[in-house]
Order: C-alpha cells, then structure tokens, then sequence
C-alpha cells in the first residue's frame, strides 16, 4: 500500500510525510517510565498512545523495533540534579532493596499494561544494565570537551555546545530563558553554568545505588540513559522518538544535546509528544490528593470515582482524543465513553452473522478510504471512531433489514471493522464470546441445580447459591418461568 502517513513533528513543528530512514524497519524510542510508584493514568496515555503507532505502522507493513525503557537509577526528586534517587527514596522508606522496589512496579506496570491491551515493546532495556554504556558516553563528551569534571561529578558544557550547536532547538527555549528560570540547588556550585546538567554524580553517603567510575563512585544524571540506549539498540541516528509532553523539556532536550555532542548526528528524525491527562479539570498528583491509580479506576474504589471503569473503557475514551490534545478524565466522560464502546462491541458482534444480500455499494469502499485517511493525518483516532461509527450505522441498518450487502462489501466491512477496532485501536472485546457462552452455561447449571433445591424445599443450598453469587455482584431474580440473572 502506499504509503501516505503524515506525522506532527514536535522538532520542525509541522506535519511530514513519514519516511524512514531505511525502510521497511523502523526504529522508534519511548521513555518509559521510572518504576517507584503505582502506575496511574500518566502512564498509561503514553503507553497507549506509542502501543497505537507501534500497531499502526506494523499494520501498514513496516518492520518496527519499537524500544521502551525501565527507568530504575538517576532519576531524581524533582527532576534536578540533585536531590534523593525516586526509586532508593522508595527502598529505604520500605527498608528493601532497591532492586525490590523495580522488579515489584516493573511487574505492576505489565499487569496493568497487558490489561490495557498495549503489546510489550521488543526491547525493554533498563538503565541499570547500561552503566558501562553510559560511563564510556561520558568519557566520549569528556574528551570532545563537551563536559567537565568537578569534584568526582561529571556535568555537560552547554556554552561549549553552543558553540557548535544549539540548545533548544526542540522546545524552542533559549539558554539566556533557562538561566532565569534555573533553581538555586545543590551542587549548583559545581557547575559552570546552572543551565549545564548532570552526566555522572558522585553519590553521598547515604544514596543506596552507586557504581565505580573513573570519577567517582556514583551513579547516571537521568537524561543519559535514553540517549545511550537509544543509540546501542537503534542506531545513532533513528526514526521516532516519543514520550510524554512533560519530557520534552528538559529530558529529550538534554539527549539531544548528549548524542549530538557524542556523534556529530541528529539521533532522531521525528519527535512525538502525547498531551497530558487532567482528573475532572485539574493536573493530577501526589501532592494535589487526586491521584488516582489504574487499579483504583478498574474496581471503582476511590472517592473521586463513580464506579469502575473496565481497561478498555480507559482505552477506548483515551481514542476518542487526539494525542497531541490535553484530555480530562471524568466520571461523565467515562460513562460516555462505556456507553459507546459497549455499542461498538454490539455491532461487531451483530456483524459475526450478518448475511449478505443483491445490492452492491461503493459505500464501503469510501469508508475505509477514510478511516486510512484519518489514520493517516497525524494518527486522528477521533475522526476515525466517528467512521466506524459510521461503520455500525451500516451493520446495524442491514441486520435491521434497511439496507443489503453484497457479500464482498460485507466481507470487506468485516475486514475494515476488525482491522481498525482491535489490531490497530488495540480495543478488546471484555465480554468475548467463547467466555460469554461458557458462562451461561455455567449460570445455567448453577441455577438448575437451585432450582432442583427450591423444588425440594431445600433453603440452605438455594440460599447459599445466591449469597454466593451476589459475591461476584451477579442478581438473581425468580419468576414463573424459572431464574434470571444479571451482572450489576
Ligand atoms: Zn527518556
């Protein structure tokens, strides 16, 4: 298929035509997230968002090493360069190894990402594997003259990187602006410019994670990590970078800086940053009281939340947004977003039987001309769910006998249908039949054998069935013709 894929670029500013450097393979890079917390809707935008180009551009027939990384060392309170380690913050507090802290909420973050349907990236490397890759980055800059030494930490020379390059130039930021704005901080001292960041810190006493290092013993300034990794697994210089709008300033700046210092290469060809989530009008955090986590959306269980929102509702409602657009989450939103997905699913499911008749249309044809064209213009998701809103108009009005499909419009809906709902939008059906059916059939059996107990005056069995049920908030209601249940 031709290839018409047009992609916001965060760099130039504008829409480009997508051309990989050397097609059909694909090198994308997204920053993952820092495992020292219960995952929340923050992670999951970005985790959706990426999952949803690494399936389009696999759909459009493009070999894709698609590379997230597992922050576990350098990233610190308050995204300075100095400060306590986030993740050996966690471990002292909870008196665990730090180790202990990454593998527990890396293991969270897969659980909570496999139910949102987002597929694992082919490589997930961590930071703590690649300290010898970043230490000999480090003695790379040092010996361009790019960095300096002080007092064991290593800090990256923005002034003598200006001279060659520019810093900046991705979120348009001048330097004589970041001065200003820069924080008085520790080890500030040290630097030579408080615009300069962290290439390798020397640890204090009590920082748990450190490594020896021709400087001191110490551990990574944050930003080195994706540029080192990036570059071992993709190349020094790759297709697409992506991450979080918060990331763009000043972590993706900072590897910028980092690979071209290193290399004398842009590392990147095109930079995607998704919009950020607000909790009913307000940024989420810690510190605000709102912030909810994906567990408690997925059972409900928290005072600012109505009810439980299943994970493809989560993800359906983030589709229903654009990307580069900022997204609220509430209650009435979400119900909206379960009313309309549930009626999505109806369809598809309708559409399984769907007999095909004489007339024949150029209808479908368009409609998935359409949706590839939606697709296509910067992956718009909200234009390309009102097409296949379109799409459950048309499945609906034939089973409803208003209109007739030719069997190869109706085969070729069937294919832009579950093209576009499950492998590219990554939705799920939650109710999925084989499970429906072995369900009701086990409803039916459990209730026949209540209905034999009531026959036989038998109380205690009969109630103990419905107690039991109730448990899983499934309703039975007793009528003349027998039992009937619901899930409430
Ligand atoms: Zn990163």
């Amino acid at each position: 298929m031709e290839n018409k894929l047009s992609i916001y670029n965060t760099l130039s500013r504008k829409k480009e035509l997508f051309e990989p450097i050397n097609p059909p393979f694909v090198g994308m890079y997204v920053c993952g997230p820092t495992v020292y917390g219960d995952a929340h809707l923050g992670h999951a935008r970005p985790a959706i968002n990426f999952d949803l180009v690494f399936r389009y551009l696999t759909h459009l027939g493009y070999k894709v090493r698609y590379v997230r990384n597992i922050t576990d060392v350098g990233h610190l309170e308050g995204d300075a360069d100095a400060g306590e380690d986030k993740i050996g913050k966690k471990a002292r507090l909870d008196n665990i190894e730090p180790m202990e802290v990454v593998q527990y909420f890396t293991n969270q973050y897969h659980r909570l990402m496999d139910k949102l349907n987002v597929l694992r990236p082919s490589i997930e490397p961590h930071a703590s594997g690649h300290i010898i890759e970043q230490i000999d980055m480090i003695q790379k800059l040092l010996a361009k003259g790019y960095a300096y030494e002080k007092n064991g930490s290593v800090y990256f020379d923005i002034e003598a990187y200006n001279k060659k390059y520019d810093y900046g130039i991705l979120s348009g930021r001048k330097v004589e602006e970041l001065l200003a704005f820069t924080r008085e901080l520790d080890g500030q001292e040290e630097k030579k410019s408080s615009a300069d960041f962290a290439l390798w810190k020397k640890a204090t006493p009590e920082h748990l994670m450190h490594w020896p290092s021709p400087w001191s013993e110490g551990y990574p300034g944050w930003h080195l990590e994706c540029s080192v990794m990036g570059t071992k697994y993709l190349g020094e210089e790759f297709d697409i970078h992506g991450g979080g709008l918060d990331l763009q300033f000043p972590h993706h700046e900072c590897e910028i800086a980092q690979s071209m210092a290193t290399n004398d290469k842009a590392p990147v060809k095109y930079w995607l940053h998704n919009n950020m989530i607000t909790l009913n009008g307000q940024k989420m955090g810690k510190s605000l009281g709102n912030a909810v986590s994906l567990d408690d959306f997925f059972t409900g269980n928290h005072p600012l939340l109505n009810q439980a929102y299943s994970p493809a509702t989560i993800r359906f409602f983030m589709m229903q947004a654009h990307y580069r657009s900022p997204l609220d989450f509430s209650n009435e939103a979400l119900q909206a977003a379960e009313k309309g997905f549930k009626k999505l699913m109806a369809a598809l499911k309708s559409l399984k039987s769907l007999a095909s008749g004489q007339s024949s249309t150029s209808e479908i044809k368009e409609l998935k001309a359409k949706c590839y064209e939606a697709m296509n213009d910067d992956f718009n998701t909200p234009i390309l769910i009102s097409h296949l809103f379109e799409g459950v108009r048309i499945i609906n009005s034939v089973k409803d006998k208003k209109e007739s499909l030719s069997a190869d419009d109706l085969s070729m809906l069937k294919e832009l249908m579950n093209d576009f709902v499950f492998d590219i939008l990554g939705l799920k059906d939650e109710a999925g039949n084989e499970n429906q059916e072995l369900i009701n059939g086990l409803m039916d059996t459990i209730l026949n054998i209540r209905q034999n107990a009531r026959a036989n005056k038998d109380w205690p069995t009969s109630d103990l069935i419905r107690d039991n049920l109730q448990k899983y908030n499934i309703k039975v209601k007793d009528t003349k013709d027998g039992s009937e249940w619901s899930i409430e």
